[in-house]
């Protein structure tokens, strides 16, 4: 018996969309029915390399589809996104889920009413060092990450916050097992007119901190996080997908006692292609992706909370300031 293909389109085929359009179009559980993008020549150009079909909208698709890649700029997510999820197209959105919580709770409701699937494209979730964490993780206190890159040139329809820091937000949000009780950040525009570099702190309930810094006008491109918990530290290089493990070994007489270093062989993966081979899969079994429209959401709502402190430092005032009903 044959296999029924999940019939996908791409709809934004510029930098990362292509990418996801050329993944499709190796997978054989897939059916790419083709891409769209406003840029016609693009649309044609990579409807070509990939011998699919050019279509002019993304109403073209409904009917012909039965999941997106949705690879736009980030400010139309939602207009996209939610005509499709109302005719119940499954649909991958790309981070961040959409420009705010109200845009993002509007096409979370839109998919709950038609039954289509969303799932967020926050990539670093299918990092092979990321999934290695499971089990190793218990109760961080302390963590410390930097993502910086220089001047992508691409993505400037929002702020640093919203392009890299919301990667790691995604990241800490599921590492650390308690709620947010307040966010500090600075933050500066370089070369555009947006945040261009930014350091948050973020305190959870629990007391465990995260300091978070993202920049996009750095000379290197550094993915690092670092975390603490009770007798170990575990740093993972993102970009390599490699972790390495500190532990404390009690030994009889050693004082202090001593600490040993371990490297962990890990299985590297293709993290978007795992990624959308996840969500064929959600889609053919409607069953809820790791990284829900919700996850999307809770990882926005946080990145909007450091937007706000950042303007409060700008102002000369800090998070603290602000009553706590307003925080989340
Ligand atoms: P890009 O500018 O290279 O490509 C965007 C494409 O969308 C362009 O070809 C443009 O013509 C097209 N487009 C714009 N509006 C459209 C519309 N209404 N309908 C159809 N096509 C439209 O941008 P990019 O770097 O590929 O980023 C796209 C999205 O992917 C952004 O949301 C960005 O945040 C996200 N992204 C995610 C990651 C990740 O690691 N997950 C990495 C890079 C980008």
């Amino acid at each position: 018996m044959t296999m029924k293909k999940t019939r996908v389109a791409v709809i934004g085929v510029g930098h990362l969309g292509t990418i996801h359009t050329e993944k499709y179009a190796s997978m054989e559980e897939v059916d790419l029915v083709g891409v769209v993008d406003t840029d016609p020549g693009r649309a044609e150009e990579i409807a070509a390399k990939f011998k699919t079909i050019m279509y002019k909208s993304p109403a073209e698709l409904v009917g012909r589809v039965d999941a997106v890649s949705i690879v736009t700029p980030t400010n139309n997510h939602h207009k996209v996104g939610i005509e499709l999820l109302k005719k119940g197209v499954d649909v991958l959105i790309e981070k961040p889920i959409a420009m705010d919580a109200s845009e993002a709770e509007s096409l979370i409701r839109a998919g709950e009413e038609s039954g289509a699937i969303i799932q967020v494209g926050h990539l670093e979730r299918f990092n092979g060092a990321v999934m290695a964490l499971q089990g190793r993780v218990s109760n961080p206190m302390f963590i410390e990450s930097n993502r910086l890159s220089p001047f992508p040139n691409r993505s400037t329809d929002v702020d640093v916050i919203l392009d890299l820091m919301i990667h790691d937000i995604d990241i800490i949000l599921n590492l650390v097992d308690s709620e947010v009780a307040e966010v500090d950040a600075v933050g500066i525009p370089v070369i555009t007119k947006k945040i261009d570099l930014a350091s948050a702190h973020i305190r959870f309930e629990n007391g465990c901190l995260a300091n978070i810094t993202a920049s996009r006008v750095s000379a290197n491109r550094t993915r690092e996080l670092h975390l603490f918990q009770a007798d170990t530290c575990i740093s993972i290089d993102y970009a390599h997908q490699h972790i390495s493990i500190g532990r404390v070994i009690p030994e009889a007489g050693a004082e202090p006692p001593k600490m040993v270093n371990e490297e962990i062989d890990i299985e590297k993966k293709d993290s978007l292609m795992e990624e959308l081979k996840a969500f064929v899969r959600c889609s053919k079994s409607k069953e809820r992706p790791l990284v829900s429209g919700e996850e999307g959401l809770k990882a926005l709502k946080v990145a909007t909370m450091v937007q706000e402190a950042v303007e409060l430092s700008m102002a000369g005032l800090t998070s603290k300031n602000r009553a706590p009903d307003t925080l989340v």
